[in-house]
């Protein structure tokens, strides 16, 4: 018969039909080393049947499960270690700077509060406006300090010689908790990009590894279906024809029952 043609399985060294298995070189790369490790001297040209082939497709299955719980398990041990890892804890500024505050600098910051207001201009109007008035035009008797106001002149500089350096250490404290805070904020993002590297690593091996794996698990699932469909047919071909009643109304498996008789 021309259709059947037979092969010699180079495993168990019995005679199949070709369509019972599989020459070497049609098999994935992956697959073929694996037989290549357990016979070194196979040849491409080896025929393999379905039932010896079976178990490399199950080991190349296994194989590609372990490694990909494995590399999901490095990755997921990374991202919990660098998460633990982070030993910076993030400061509450504004809280922190409250508790170190010492009555000095309470004071300086009300000062500051104040002396940048329009209440404080409206005030300091006020009070130079009364002390002109009352020292040019003699309001109620009294001429303390007469027109250029020199004593005027004199309170004014103190003040403003007072009210500079109080400033002055409102805003270094301020420049303080701009810099604690941007500390903060780069802890923070440091902490954040390391975990987005990681989560990079975890999408990759995922779209890398993971997907082709399944898919070619899949392939395998199907071929592995198609060699049992094949399997059933024939044991189907053997119950319908060892009665030899007739009722296989197919001729084509009558020919291949009788091939297989003559093989
Ligand atoms: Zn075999």
């Amino acid at each position: 018969m021309a259709e059947a043609k037979t092969a010699i399985c180079f495993i168990d060294r019995r005679e199949h039909m070709e369509i019972d298995g599989r020459y070497l070189k049609d098999l994935e790369p992956a697959t073929r080393n694996l037989i290549k490790g357990d016979y070194p001297k196979s040849k491409v040209t080896d025929f393999i049947c379905d039932h010896d082939l079976l178990k490399y497709q199950l080991m190349r299955v296994d194989g590609m499960v372990n490694s990909d719980v494995k590399q999901t398990q490095k990755i997921s041990r990374r991202l919990t270690k660098a998460m633990q890892s982070d030993d910076y804890d993030i400061v509450d500024v504004n809280d922190n700077l409250a508790k170190s505050l010492t009555f000095g600098q309470r004071v300086s910051d009300a000062v500051a509060r104040f002396g940048g207001s329009w209440g404080f201009i409206g005030v300091f109007t006020f009070v130079l406006v009364a002390w002109m008035c009352i020292n040019a035009l003699h309001l109620f008797g009294m001429h303390f300090d007469p027109y250029p106001f020199i004593l005027l002149n004199l309170a004014l500089s103190c003040i403003a010689a007072i009210q500079a350096p109080i400033i002055m250490m409102s805003q270094n404290r301020a420049a303080d908790r701009d810099r604690m805070s941007s500390e903060n904020d780069y802890h923070v993002n440091q902490k954040s990009e390391h975990e987005l590297r990681i989560l990079h690593a975890k999408l990759d091996n995922l779209t890398q590894n993971q997907l082709p794996h399944s898919l070619e698990i899949q392939k395998l699932e199907i071929e592995i279906l198609g060699q049992i469909r094949t399997e059933l047919d024939m044991i189907q071909r053997n119950q319908l024809g060892n009665p030899k009643s007739g009722l296989n109304g197919n001729p084509q498996q009558e020919n291949e029952n009788s091939s297989e008789k003559d093989s």
